[in-house]
């Protein structure tokens, strides 16, 4: 595949970050890839895994120069960089971001962009429990779904590049305005994370009192809650901070279907069960159809074999 840009700048060294890189200098999308992470630490390791091309001392050393520069730092800290950014850009260049909620980033980093930068926010719908420099890899963005978010005045021809490096790395690009992108990640992504969570959470408190059985006898269903409840802290903590209105108007209805299968199971309405799982059943089949996962039993994972 054909060079993109010719320099990217990724702020933040993680999941999203490190598997971009690795997918970019793979298929040679991107001339250099250069890097930046808060910590020393993050940086010193992104160095020894030879995740970026260079990895520079600030936010601003990476971006100065860069025709792309892609924010993949928590919600929360996008409004920081940009505003370190900002100065520094190159006439011409793109400004993006991999934040789960748009809304508030589009609010919180549009306005350190100057007029002669294209600012077009992104959502890679990919990523696993993992988070930090080590958990990236090359192929997290397969198959999934990129949500570009233009804003207004975005151009298209911006657009288009930006869209183009998404489906070099292998992804399928849509684009949404950012209120549409929080309605609907609050359903597939945002209140799922929340009720896993919650979930996680009511077992820790019951294992106090049933002396660790709930992890001894951990079943499928606990277990892929757990997964999910593994999330990073920080990123998740800023999604919900970020994603207010959304999460709350999708937790509200969900909290009404739990009040009305909690009365059938009290009343022993078994029609009204079998017909909520029946529903439910087909939503699944829809995803696997839609090649947005597996089939296989216990998502495909393979059993760990004792030696
Ligand atoms: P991650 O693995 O925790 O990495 C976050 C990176 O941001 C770390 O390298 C961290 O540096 C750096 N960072 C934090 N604050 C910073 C600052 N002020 N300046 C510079 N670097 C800073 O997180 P991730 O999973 O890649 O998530 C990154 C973004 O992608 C988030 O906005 C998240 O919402 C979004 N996203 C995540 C997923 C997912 O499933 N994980 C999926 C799609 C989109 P240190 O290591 O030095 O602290």
């Amino acid at each position: 595949m054909a060079q993109i840009y010719e320099r990217v700048a990724l702020i933040g060294l993680g999941l999203i970050a490190g598997s971009m890189a690795y997918a970019m200098r793979r298929d040679g999308l991107a001339g250099e890839v250069v890097g930046y992470a808060k910590s020393a630490e993050t940086r010193t390791i992104a160095r020894e895994l030879g995740m970026c091309d260079r990895v520079a001392e600030s936010a601003a050393e990476a971006a100065k120069d860069a025709d792309l520069v892609v924010l993949c730092v928590p919600v929360g800290a996008m409004e920081a960089v940009a505003k370190e950014i900002g100065p520094v850009l190159k006439p011409g260049a793109t400004v993006s971001d991999v934040g789960s909620v748009k809304r508030t980033v589009v609010e919180a980093v549009g306005p350190y962009i100057p007029d002669n930068v294209h600012f077009i926010p992104a959502h890679p719908l990919a990523g696993t429990e993992h988070s930090g420099p080590r958990s990236g890899f090359a192929e997290l963005f397969e198959g999934r779904y990129t949500i570009i978010v233009p804003v207004d005045g975005s151009d298209p021809d911006a657009v288009q590049r930006l869209t183009m490096l998404w489906q070099g790395m292998g992804a399928l690009v849509e684009e949404m305005d950012p209120e549409h992108h929080d309605l609907v990640l609050a359903v597939t992504s945002h209140t799922p994370h929340l009720i896993a969570y919650t979930m996680v959470g009511v077992a820790d408190d019951l294992r106090r009192v049933t002396d660790s059985e709930v992890i001894k006898y951990s079943a499928a269903g606990f277990r892929d809650f757990t997964r999910i409840a593994a999330s990073d802290p920080v990123m998740w903590r800023d999604v919900f901070l970020n994603n207010k209105e959304a999460t709350l108007e999708i937790l509200g209805r969900f909290t009404e279907e739990l009040f009305a299968l909690q009365r059938a199971i009290r009343q022993g309405d078994g029609d009204h069960l079998h017909d909520y799982f029946t529903r439910t059943r087909a939503i699944r089949r829809g995803i696997i159809e839609a090649g947005q996962d597996t089939d296989a039993p216990d998502f495909g994972r393979v059993k760990a074999r004792k030696g």
